[in-house]
C-alpha cells in the first residue's frame, strides 16, 4: 500500500512528491505517463518563474533540475498511464495502463489542463514560436505591440483585456457576431478603446519562417475577404480540454465533486469531496494556469496529505 499515489509529473506532481519524501513520507510513488516536466517543456523559454533569470533555457532546461531535486528525497517515479482511480473504505486503487492495480491511503491528481487547437494552417508549426495559449506567459514580449486573439469565450474576451494592458492594440477574432462571453465580460471589453472586434471572421492562416510567427490571415466569412495583419502575436483561446479522465469512474460520474466545466472542485488545502484525495496545479477549479502555482498547489496538497495520514495512525 502507498502512502501517497501521485497522477502526473508536471510542476504541481513534481513539487507534491518533494514535499511529501522531504515531509517523512517512505513509500511515494509518481504516476506520470510520459517524461516528468509537464506542459512547461514545450515552451522556448520561461520568463515569470521567480529565481531563474536565464533567457537563453527552454522550459525543458527549466525541468531538468526539478525532477533531479525531486527524486533526491526518495520520490519514485512509474513511467505508466493511470486509467481510472476508485476509493473502496479508507483506500484508493488506481488502475494502470496494461491492467496493474496498486493500492494507495491517499492521492494527488495533478494531470493538468490541455489548450484545444483550433485547426488553421501554421497553427502547429509557430506554437510556442509566436502562436500562444497564455497571455499570462507571453503577453509582455508584446509589450506596446499589436497581438491578435482568437475566440469569443469568457477566457478570449478576459484575455484580450488582460493584453490591452501591455500591448498597444488587441484584434480579437471571432466566428461569429454574437459572443459566447457572459455580457458583463463584453461590456468591459468594449470599452476598452484598444480592443477591436473582428466578427464573423476566422484566422485563415498563420505564417512566418525560421525566426517565428511573422504575422496571420484574417478571413472573413461573410464576403470571403482576407487581411494580412503583419508583426503580431497570435494568442488562440477556443477551450480547453481538463484532463480528468482518471477520476471518471465505470458508470460515468466522476469520483469527486467537478465543477460544470470538468475542473476538481478544491477548497484552499486542495482537498477535494472525498477524504484522502487531493487535486493541484491546472486541473483545479480557478487554476492561474502558471507554473509557480502549479508548485504552490503541490507543496499546499502534500503537506495535506502528511498530516491526513498522522491523523489515521
Ligand atoms: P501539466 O504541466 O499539464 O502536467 C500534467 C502531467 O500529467 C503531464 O506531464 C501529463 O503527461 C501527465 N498525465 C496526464 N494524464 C495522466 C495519466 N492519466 N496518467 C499519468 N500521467 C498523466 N506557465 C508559466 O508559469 N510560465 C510560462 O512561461 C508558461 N509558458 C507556457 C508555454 C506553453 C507552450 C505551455 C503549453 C504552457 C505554459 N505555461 C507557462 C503553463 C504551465 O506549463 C502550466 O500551468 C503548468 O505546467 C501546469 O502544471 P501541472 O502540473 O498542473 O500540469
Ligand atoms: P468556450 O466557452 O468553449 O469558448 C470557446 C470560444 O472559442 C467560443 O467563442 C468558440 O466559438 C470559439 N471556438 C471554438 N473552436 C474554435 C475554432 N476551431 N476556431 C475558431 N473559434 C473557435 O471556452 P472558454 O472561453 O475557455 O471557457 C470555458 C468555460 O470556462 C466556459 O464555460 C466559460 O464560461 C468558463 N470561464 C469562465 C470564466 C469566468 O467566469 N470568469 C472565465 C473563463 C472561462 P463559438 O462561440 O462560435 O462556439
Amino acid at each position: 500500500m502507498l502512502d501517497c499515489a501521485i497522477i502526473g509529473g508536471g510542476p504541481a506532481g513534481l513539487t507534491a512528491g518533494l514535499y511529501a519524501t522531504r515531509g517523512g513520507l517512505k513509500n511515494v510513488t509518481m504516476f506520470e505517463m510520459g517524461m516528468p516536466g509537464g506542459q512547461i517543456t514545450q515552451s522556448s523559454e520561461i520568463e515569470n518563474y521567480p529565481g531563474f533569470f536565464e533567457h537563453d533555457k527552454t522550459g525543458m532546461d527549466f525541468m531538468d533540475t526539478w525532477q533531479k531535486q525531486c527524486f533526491h528525497f526518495g520520490l519514485k517515479h512509474e513511467m505508466k498511464k493511470v486509467e481510472r482511480v476508485t476509493k473502496t473504505g479508507e483506500h484508493f486503487t488506481l488502475y494502470l495502463e496494461g491492467g496493474e492495480e496498486i493500492e494507495a491511503l491517499t492521492v494527488i491528481t495533478c494531470t493538468g489542463s490541455t489548450p484545444k487547437r483550433a485547426g488553421f494552417k501554421g497553427e502547429d508549426e509557430f506554437f510556442g514560436k509566436g502562436v500562444s495559449t497564455c497571455a499570462t506567459c507571453d503577453g509582455f514580449f508584446y509589450k506596446n505591440k499589436p497581438v491578435t486573439v482568437l475566440g469569443g469565450g469568457d477566457t478570449a474576451l478576459e484575455e484580450a483585456f488582460y493584453l490591452s494592458n501591455i500591448c498597444s492594440d488587441v484584434y480579437v477574432v471571432h466566428r461569429r457576431d454574437e459572443f459566447r462571453a457572459a455580457p458583463p465580460t463584453l461590456d468591459r471589453v468594449m470599452r476598452k478603446d484598444n480592443i477591436h472586434l473582428i466578427t464573423d471572421s476566422v484566422i485563415e492562416e498563420a505564417y512566418g519562417g525560421v525566426m517565428g510567427l511573422d504575422g496571420v490571415k484574417i478571413k472573413n466569412l461573410k464576403t470571403n475577404e482576407i487581411t494580412d495583419m503583419a508583426n503580431t502575436g497570435l494568442f488562440v483561446f477556443v477551450g480547453h480540454n481538463v484532463n480528468n479522465g482518471v477520476l471518471k469512474q465505470e458508470d460515468g460520474s466522476f469520483l469527486c465533486d467537478m465543477n460544470d466545466w470538468g475542473q476538481v472542485i478544491v477548497d484552499l488545502s486542495m482537498k477535494t469531496s472525498i477524504k484522502g484525495l487531493f487535486a493541484a496545479g491546472d486541473m483545479r477549479i480557478q487554476a492561474p494556469k502558471q507554473v509557480v502555482s502549479a508548485a504552490g498547489d503541490g507543496s499546499v496538497a502534500a503537506l495535506q496529505v502528511i498530516a491526513y495520514i498522522q491523523e489515521l495512525a
